[in-house]
Order: structure tokens, then C-alpha cells, then sequence
């Protein structure tokens, strides 16, 4: 019988976890979604004489604090699941930065091996630690590897081994706080055991600890007065001794303490790394050039995006509009079969919608990745972060807020990067805001049909700052109400500039272009499916109109879409929008694209892409400009895709949020549509 050990790897990001785990595990791999979050780890497994190894690969994190939803997943596997061995990846080249993590990990007394990857940067930078040294003082064995060449691979699995048979002789260092916090660690441990609150999964000491770190998970877990009350009573108390708050110091203190214990065991100090990624960043972070490289930088990622993305998105489309034809042709005469139109105009026609988006989707994952691994997106964040705070909003926030202008779900995954919760939910709340892509063709509809030439670049550049100017007023208006609190400052230091590999580069954008495919494909379908329901049934039995184009229309009003339309009308008013506009609303919320279809079909065009001018001219016959600027302002504001409320629910993990961006968004679109329609009305602008 083979005896089973679990390994957890963690670390950094960027310190070789993904490389360490690929070449412990070879291709065995397979991408597991613990129950509860929707963060992807890795799980792998490894046979190594009578053991058989289960190793998963958490994402990679700075700290336990649970301040990001990527620390509270490795911290609560730690802690729930009781790996038999935590293996601490450690980038070696950049030590002290990393035993930050380190040191949170020996606090929590788990069986631990500290792997030292990257030694070939270290030693190209002159950097050893007396390793023997290090281990001591630290309490934990270190096994100095090179990830990508697989260097050190058996001692590492021969390292978990002796751990997980008990075989190593250290125990894991003493982290102390100095007198005025221990002394308060130690009266919550007393609180705690008196209260009876804690469980024997943690630590006492551990959880007086992130009690006085301000861990509000911690806090809402055991969810008590007494608790709270004492845990701010002691943050008094070390506030009035030291003249800082309790989490500040812990901060410190453990920093101090890796100083410490790096300074003795240090053989060789030549690092000229720094002086390098310095010279780079005297230019990329300065405070004249800054931003302007980032601009620049950022408009050539929008670029490609689009301009290399173009010609796949064409392949794509045209295969997609010959298999709809393909199929229509498995019916004889184009006769009326509600399968053909399911398959087709349902099935192809959402799902082939998103998939379209693919080539970008995966150029822009393609340009994180690269921004990502060079060390540059953090340089980002920090050179935006004076600008994005003064809008109740984080540097982090940034790089999320543009990939909103392409496509709102994506962006909203990209809020993971953001480490403290309620910046993270502030910005994903405001990110349909910016105007997505889907957006695009009902501009495109709507200005030329209401607006002269010359002025249409401007209206169209306005749409787009309307949005922005919303997004960052409400964020503020978030920042006073619902989410209280400065946003986080940028405390994280720069790690140094390194050149991304190509491996880690396409697996990256791949593992995330797949997650789009597939998460995407699952709701958009459904949806299709759903839209496609109510846009054809209830069929009208009879005809009175013989046009094959005024049948559509008539069946459209039928329908149940139609209906819905009819009824929602008068909420529509106010805003000059009757109920065919009403009825193209209805289909938007699966997509914001399928608006212009759909107002194509009530008016009877057919296919709108064909004959945009004749729809157009149906448009200005029927509405005024003004009622085009009010679509246009509405479907900028309004509902966020259905596919948005379904992303935000997932990662803000509740629903609760998801109904707030739903109506909150929505309601707002209402007032500022009903607030300018009428304005404008009485003042005779646009009428
Ligand atoms: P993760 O974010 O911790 O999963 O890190 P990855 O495994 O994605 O590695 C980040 C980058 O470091 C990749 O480009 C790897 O190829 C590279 N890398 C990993 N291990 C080593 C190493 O020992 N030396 C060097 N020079 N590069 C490494
Ligand atoms: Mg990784």
C-alpha cells in the first residue's frame, strides 16, 4: 500500500511555484476548483517509492493576512485542509522580500520546507546566505533549487518525505512581537480560551495574532462583541505605548526580524541587481516620463489588441456564419423548424458571439502576461496610484478599469489582483462604467443616424468620457457610504525587472483564455437559449402581412419579448423611449451587441448589419436625436450584461452584490436618461 502525502506549495508570485510544481508533477496535472471559491489551483500527483504525492499549487500570495481573496484561499487550505507538508517557494534572488511569507508560515507551526528557486539569479548577483545558518535560525530545512532546469527536484521530494515522516530535527523559530504587543497577545489568548471560542483547528497564540492584525475574517468568524471590543481595547493600549496601531508594528516587527536573522547569516552582500532594475526604473517610474511611457505603453497593448486581432476575429466569424448555413441547409426548403431556428440563430448566433472576441481576449491575456512576469504591471499600478486614489480608487484598480473598455468580464476577474476587499468590490461595482466593446455597435448605429458628420468623433469621445466621469463619482460616492475607508496605499515594493519566458508567458495566457472560453460559453449559451425562447414564442398562429420582414416584426411583437416590451413601456417614457426600443433592451441584457439586431428586426430590416443605412433612416424618421443621444446614455449606464452580473456574483461571492451593480446601475441610467430627455425636451434641444 502506498501511504499518500499531501504537499501544499506557496509563495510569491513570480518565485517559480507553477515551474516547480510542472516539473515535480510532469504533465499530470489537472485544474481542480475547490468547493466554495472559484479561484483555480492546480493538483498534481507524484509517485516516489512507497509514497504517493498529492500536490497542489495555491495561488501565489505576499502574505496570510486574508487581505486578497488569493491569500485567504492558501491560508484557509493551510489551515482546513492540513497538508502534511507546506513547501514555502522562495525567490532567493529577492530573500528578504520573500521570508515575509516565510515567517507567517512558521507562525503557523506547520510542517515546512523552505525551497531557495532561482539560485542561479542569486548567484549571478553575487547573493549567499550561509544556508546551514538559515535553516537553524529559521527551524525549517532549505533545499536551494533552479525551477526551470529541474535542478534540485529529488531533493526537494526527498526533503517532504523526511518532513512528512517526522525525521527533521528543527522546530519552527519563535516569532515574537516584542513586550508592549505580547503582552496583549497574550490577554486575547487568555479571552479566547476564557470565552471558549477558539477551536482546536487554530492556534491560540496565532489567532491573538491576526486579532490584533486587524483580520477581519478572523473576526467575523467567531463574530463577537466581547472579542471586538477587547481586540480594539489592545489596540489601544500598543497605540498608546509605541504610537502606532497593533497591525503596523506586527508588520514591522517581523520585517526587523528578517533583517535580522538575513544580516547574520549573510556571506556575500555584491547584489548588483538592484542597481540594474533601478537604472530601468529611474525612466519607466519617473515622475515626468511615467506616465506618458505608460500611455503610450498602453495604447500599443489596444492596438495589437485590436489590430492583430482582427483577422482571426474575421476567420471566426466567417466560419461561424458557414456553419450557420451548413446547418440551415439540413432543413429542405428553409422550411419554419424551431430547431433549425435554435441552432442557428440561438446557439450560433450567442455562443459564436462570444467566442468571436476570442483573438483579443487572448492578445490581451497575451500582454498581461508579458507586463505581468517583466515586473512592469506593479510599476503601473504604483505610477497610477497618487491619480486613482484621489478617486476613492487604488493604483491596482487601474489596469482592470482598461481591460473594461474591451469586455467588463475579464476585467472584473482582474480585480483578484486588488488585496483588499473593498477596493476590490468598489471597482468591480463600478466597472461596467467603462464602455465595453459590446457597446460599440449601437454607437456606431445610433450617431450617424442623428448626428451630422462633424460632430460625431465628438459624441462619441463624449459617450466614452460620461462613462468615466460616472464611474469615478460613484466610486467616491461608494467610498462614503456603502464602503467605507480610504482605499489601501501602496505598501508593496517593487520586485526587480526580469525577462518573461515564453513557456510561462503562453501557458499563463492560455490557462486564462480558457477560463473566458468556458465560463463565458456556459452562461452565454444558457442565456442564448433563453433570449431566443422569448423572442419566438408565443408564435402568432396567422399573419395579416405577407412581407417576410413585417412577418418577423409582427411575430416579435407577439412574443413574449414583445409583450414585455409593450409593458414596460411606460417606465420607458420618462426617458422618450417607446416599447420597440423597450423590446431591444430586453435583448441586450444577454449581450449589448444584440441590441442593434434586435431594433434591425422591429423595424423590419432583416439582418441590420445589411441594411444599416435603411434602418438608420427608419430611426431618424422615427426619434429624434435627442432620443438617440438617450439610448445611447442609457445603454451606457444601464444593466450590465447578464454575463457581468453573473462574473460579479461569482467573485464578489454573493449575490447581494451582483442585485446592487444590477439595480443601482440601472436606476441611475433611469434618472440621468429621464433627467436629460426632459430637459433637453423643454428646452427644445435636440427635438
Ligand atoms: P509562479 O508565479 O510562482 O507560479 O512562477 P512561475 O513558475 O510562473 O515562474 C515565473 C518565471 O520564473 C517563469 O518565467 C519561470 O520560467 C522562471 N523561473 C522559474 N524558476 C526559475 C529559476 O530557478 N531560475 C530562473 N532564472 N528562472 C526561473
Ligand atoms: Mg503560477
Amino acid at each position: 500500500m502506498n501511504r499518500k502525502v499531501t504537499v501544499a506549495l506557496v509563495g510569491n508570485p513570480n518565485s517559480g511555484k507553477t515551474t516547480i510544481f510542472n516539473k515535480l508533477t510532469g504533465d499530470r496535472q489537472h485544474i481542480g476548483n475547490y468547493p466554495g471559491v472559484t479561484v483555480e489551483s492546480k493538483i498534481g500527483n507524484l509517485n516516489h517509492g512507497d509514497f504517493e504525492l498529492e500536490i497542489v499549487d495555491l495561488p501565489g500570495t505576499y502574505s496570510l493576512t486574508a487581505r486578497s481573496l488569493d491569500e485567504q484561499i492558501a491560508r484557509n487550505f493551510i489551515i482546513n485542509d492540513k497538508p502534511d507538508v507546506v513547501v514555502d517557494i522562495i525567490d532567493y534572488s529577492n530573500l528578504e522580500r520573500n521570508l515575509y511569507l516565510t515567517v507567517q508560515l512558521i507562525e503557523l507551526k506547520v510542517p515546512l520546507l523552505l525551497v531557495f528557486n532561482m539560485s542561479d539569479v542569486a548567484a549571478a548577483h553575487g547573493i549567499s546566505y550561509d544556508l546551514p545558518k538559515l535553516s537553524k535560525m529559521l527551524g525549517a530545512p532549505i533545499v536551494p533549487t533552479i525551477g526551470f532546469k529541474g535542478q534540485g527536484r529529488i531533493e526537494i521530494i526527498e526533503a517532504i518525505l523526511k518532513l512528512a515522516n517526522g525525521e527533521t530535527a528543527l522546530s519552527p523559530a519563535d516569532v515574537t512581537y516584542g513586550e508592549d504587543v505580547e503582552h496583549e497577545i497574550s490577554s486575547l489568548q487568555d479571552l479566547l480560551t476564557s470565552l471558549n471560542l477558539a477551536s482546536d483547528i487554530y492556534d491560540h497564540r496565532w489567532l491573538a495574532v491576526k486579532l490584533l492584525e486587524n483580520d477581519r475574517e478572523i473576526l467575523r468568524k467567531f463574530n463577537s462583541r466581547d472579542l471586538t471590543e477587547a481586540v480594539k481595547k489592545s489596540d489601544e493600549a500598543i497605540k498608546n505605548k509605541t504610537g502606532n496601531h497593533s497591525d503596523i508594528i506586527i508588520v514591522d516587527q517581523r520585517y526587523r526580524l528578517i533583517s535580522r536573522i538575513c544580516a547574520e547569516a549573510i556571506t556575500s552582500t555584491t547584489d548588483n541587481r538592484l542597481t540594474r532594475s533601478d537604472k530601468i526604473d529611474r525612466i519607466l517610474t519617473n515622475h515626468l516620463f511615467g506616465i506618458p511611457i505608460f500611455l503610450i505603453l498602453m495604447y500599443l497593448v489596444f492596438n495589437i489588441i485590436f489590430t492583430v486581432g482582427g483577422p482571426p476575429m474575421a476567420w471566426i466569424e466567417t466560419f461561424f456564419g458557414w456553419a450557420g448555413k451548413e446547418i440551415s441547409g439540413w432543413w429542405a426548403g428553409g422550411s419554419d423548424s424551431a430547431l433549425r431556428s435554435l441552432l442557428v440563430d440561438g446557439v450560433i448566433g450567442g455562443v459564436g458571439g462570444v467566442i468571436i472576441f476570442l483573438p483579443n481576449i487572448m492578445l490581451l491575456f497575451l500582454a498581461i502576461s508579458l507586463l505581468e512576469d517583466s515586473g512592469y504591471m506593479p510599476r503601473a499600478a504604483f505610477i497610477m496610484d497618487r491619480l486613482m486614489q484621489k478617486f476613492g480608487l487604488q493604483g491596482r484598480s487601474f489596469m482592470p478599469m482598461l481591460i473594461g473598455f474591451g469586455c467588463t468580464v475579464p476585467a472584473i476577474m482582474a480585480t483578484r489582483t486588488l488585496d483588499n476587499r473593498r477596493d476590490r468590490l468598489v471597482t468591480m461595482l463600478v466597472l461596467p462604467l467603462m464602455s465595453c466593446g459590446a457597446r460599440f455597435p449601437i454607437y456606431a448605429l445610433i450617431i450617424p443616424a442623428f448626428f451630422p458628420q462633424k460632430y460625431r468623433g465628438m459624441m462619441l469621445y463624449a459617450i466614452y468620457l460620461i462613462g468615466i466621469f460616472l464611474a469615478v463619482l460613484l466610486a467616491k460616492l461608494l467610498r462614503v457610504t456603502l464602503l467605507k475607508g480610504p482605499p489601501s496605499p501602496m505598501v508593496m515594493e517593487l520586485p526587480p525587472y526580469r525577462l518573461p519566458t515564453l513557456n510561462s508567458v503562453v501557458t499563463n495566457m492560455w490557462e486564462k483564455s480558457w477560463l473566458y472560453l468556458r465560463k463565458a460559453g456556459t452562461v452565454i449559451l444558457g442565456i442564448s437559449i433563453i433570449m431566443w425562447v422569448l423572442t419566438s414564442y408565443p408564435s402568432k398562429p396567422d399573419t395579416t402581412v405577407s412581407d417576410p420582414h413585417l412577418i418577423q416584426a409582427e411575430k416579435l411583437s407577439y412574443s413574449a419579448a414583445g409583450r414585455l416590451g409593450h409593458a414596460i413601456e411606460p417606465v420607458l417614457k420618462p426617458m422618450g423611449f417607446d416599447w420597440k426600443i423597450g423590446t431591444a433592451m430586453i435583448g441586450a441584457f444577454a449581450a449589448k451587441e444584440v441590441f442593434v439586431a434586435q431594433l434591425g428586426i422591429i423595424y423590419s430590416v432583416g439582418e441590420a448589419d445589411e441594411e444599416k443605412t435603411v434602418l438608420r433612416e427608419k430611426l431618424q424618421r422615427s426619434y429624434t436625436p435627442l432620443t438617440g443621444f438617450a439610448i445611447m446614455l442609457f445603454m451606457l449606464i444601464s444593466v450590465p450584461c447578464m454575463a457581468t452580473i453573473a462574473v460579479t456574483r461569482q467573485e464578489s461571492g454573493s449575490w447581494k452584490w451582483a442585485f446592487l451593480q444590477l439595480g443601482g446601475l440601472t436606476l441611475l441610467a433611469w434618472m440621468i436618461t429621464t433627467l436629460v430627455y426632459q430637459i433637453g425636451s423643454a428646452l427644445g434641444i435636440g427635438v
